[in-house]
């Protein structure tokens, strides 16, 4: 039987985009499928922030940032802590990757056109000791262009295939089967779904006008995680955890419902890590929502005063930005799903970015004299709109009307005004000198002698009570689902490993679909901006070794 391509590569986000080009330029010929249709090319990556984990980087340097590889792999292991026999190949993956960001990745990208905005974020900053989880300094560096500004140079090189004749884009094919011939998977099956004028980011029919069998030599399964779809994030929540929470808001859309997963495992595949998983402890309800339930994560600056449902401090070092999971650990502890945020007006301005490339229309527009507005202008106006429409947000000009409010908007009655008042009074006493015995206005303190903290991310300190600093603003803040690390385990190669360790003849995977390598390259945590150069590396790994083992 004629096969019908040499590769088909299932799942056309970044990932798949990634490796399609990569196979093409080899000249390989592909079908990459998607069951989205057209509009949707690029998956999560096009509403991505565009943050790219690079080390020991030109923007680092200008910055006044002294990174090393070396520093970079201790936070790595300090963050990831592989502690299982099937950490075997995601901690080789680990080391590759620390090697590509500290190495070639930046200049692979600029070669194809990518630019960076010129200050270095820090994400995850940890809070522990030398060898525990964080970035020890700043490496979240975002695109110029958000996620559509990275997603760009990859479609334009697959589709530079596509008009060589050598890549045939397949939307609306949704994957059931991987099947053998003979000794190697080589059919992929599926449906055919009806035609889709759905807009990008919101659910398509799953209704499926025929079914359809297709030929080649290799597949590479990038089909993404499993945060869309709940039910399976619930059955996979990690018992460290305790029970998933009541409510979750989506990080993803619907698309990202991890069902091919289940069908490479169906084929012979292996899945490890799978109780995994990164989720947000800062999300709100989207007021103009995209997909179902969906939520944005506030990529938070360290100075809000963090408590959980009943008024109650958060604990050190889990303040803003610091440790996502050891955060969402906390709150799971606390029995209640949500915590808030207590801040000024004046924090807010300075401190709040919102993940997502539709969140930031001056950083994906590449407007230069947008982004400068943000320093004359007050808050962005995608934040002033969540603090005028927002179902999570509350804004009192005095303490006990907050925590009225608060108690309003929750139903509960958990906060009680004089407790919340004594939180904000003590932390206000702290902030008068240049150092302080409350860790978290040290972190501030901190933060602050980095230039770019200082420039544009980090509130000069002040009481959250003066009046000067505007009114007072409390944010609900819910958990919100997005990335799986865990995933297929595949070796160096991306070839997908099967439960006797060998490889699953014919079958590669790569992104989020295989724990951005390996099946978890990051271990039980992210430093963050390792998502996106996950999948670069990843995909690019996977259509190279297909292109050459397909010969
Ligand atoms: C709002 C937001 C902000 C983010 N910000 C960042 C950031 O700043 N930095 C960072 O590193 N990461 C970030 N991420 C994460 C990152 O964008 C994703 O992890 C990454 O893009 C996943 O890419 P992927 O190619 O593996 O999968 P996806 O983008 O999920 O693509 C998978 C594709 O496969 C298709 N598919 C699935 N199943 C089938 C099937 N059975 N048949 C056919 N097709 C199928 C899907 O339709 C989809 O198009 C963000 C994500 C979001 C949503």
């Amino acid at each position: 039987m004629a096969y019908d391509a040499d590769v088909i590569v299932v799942g056309a986000g970044l990932a798949g985009l990634a490796a399609t080009a990569e196979l093409a330029e080899a000249g390989r010929r592909v079908i990459l499928l998607d069951q989205e249709p057209e509009q949707a090319l690029g998956g999560q990556a096009h509403w991505s922030f565009g943050g790219l984990f690079f080390v020991d980087s030109p923007e680092q340097r200008r910055m006044r940032v002294k990174d090393s590889r070396e520093l970079a792999w201790q936070d790595w292991l300090g963050t990831a802590a592989f502690d299982r026999p099937e950490d075997h190949w995601p901690r080789r993956w680990a080391e590759a990757y620390v090697d590509f960001a500290a190495g070639e990745k930046r200049a692979w990208l600029r070669s194809q056109g990518l630019k960076i905005f010129p200050v270095v974020g820090w994400a995850e900053r940890g809070g522990y000791d030398a060898g525990g989880h964080g970035n020890s300094v700043p490496r979240f560096h975002i695109t110029w262009g958000t996620g559509p500004g990275l997603v760009e140079p990859f479609e334009r090189r697959v589709r530079a295939g596509v008009a060589r004749g050598l890549v045939e884009l397949r939307f609306r094919h949704r994957v059931t089967g991987l099947e053998r011939t003979g000794g190697a998977v080589d059919t992929v099956t599926g449906e055919v779904l009806v035609p889709s004028a759905a807009p990008r980011g919101t659910a398509s029919s799953r209704e499926a006008a025929e079914t359809f069998a297709l030929r080649a030599q290799a597949v590479i399964v990038t089909s993404g995680g499993i945060g869309g779809n709940h039910e399976l994030v619930r059955a996979n929540w990690p018992e460290r955890l305790g029970t998933p929470p009541e409510k979750m808001l989506s990080g993803v859309p619907a698309h990202v419902d991890g069902l091919m997963l289940g069908v490479t495992e169906q084929a012979g595949g292996r899945m490890i890590n799978r109780d995994r998983m990164w989720h947000y402890t800062e999300g709100i309800e989207n007021w103009n929502p995209i997909w179902h339930r969906h939520g944005i994560r506030i990529l938070p600056g360290p100075s809000s005063l963090w408590l959980d449902a009943t008024g109650e401090r958060l604990p050190v070092p889990l303040f803003p930005g610091f440790d996502t999971l050891g955060t969402l650990d906390h709150i799971m502890r606390t029995g209640h799903g949500y915590t808030w945020f207590v801040l000024s007006q004046k924090i807010i301005e300075k401190e709040f970015t919102l993940s997502g490339s539709e969140q930031n229309p001056d950083l994906t527009g590449r407007s230069v004299r947008d982004v400068l507005g943000r320093a004359r202008h007050g808050a962005p106006g995608p934040v002033r709109a969540f603090m005028e429409h927002g179902a999570d947000f509350v804004i009192e000009s005095d303490v006990t009307a907050l925590a009225r409010r608060m108690n309003e908007l929750t139903g509960e009655g958990l906060i009680d005004a004089d407790t919340l008042r004594r939180a904000i009074t003590a932390r206000d006493r702290e902030i008068r000198n240049p150092f302080a015995k409350d860790s978290q206005v040290t972190a501030i303190h901190g933060a602050r002698r980095y230039l770019g903290d200082r420039l544009i991310r980090v509130a000069s300190p002040h009481r959250l009570l003066d009046p000067a600093a505007g009114p007072l603003i409390a944010v609900r803040l819910n958990i919100l689902t997005r990335k799986s690390l865990g995933g297929l385990e595949t070796d160096l190669s991306s070839r997908v490993l099967t439960d006797s360790g060998d490889p699953l003849p014919g079958v590669y995977a790569a992104g989020e679909a295989a724990g951005f390598g390996g099946g978890g390259v990051h271990g039980y945590r992210s430093l963050e901006g390792t998502f996106l150069g996950g999948c670069l590396f990843s995909g690019r790994t996977a259509g190279r070794a297909a292109a050459r083992d397909v010969g």
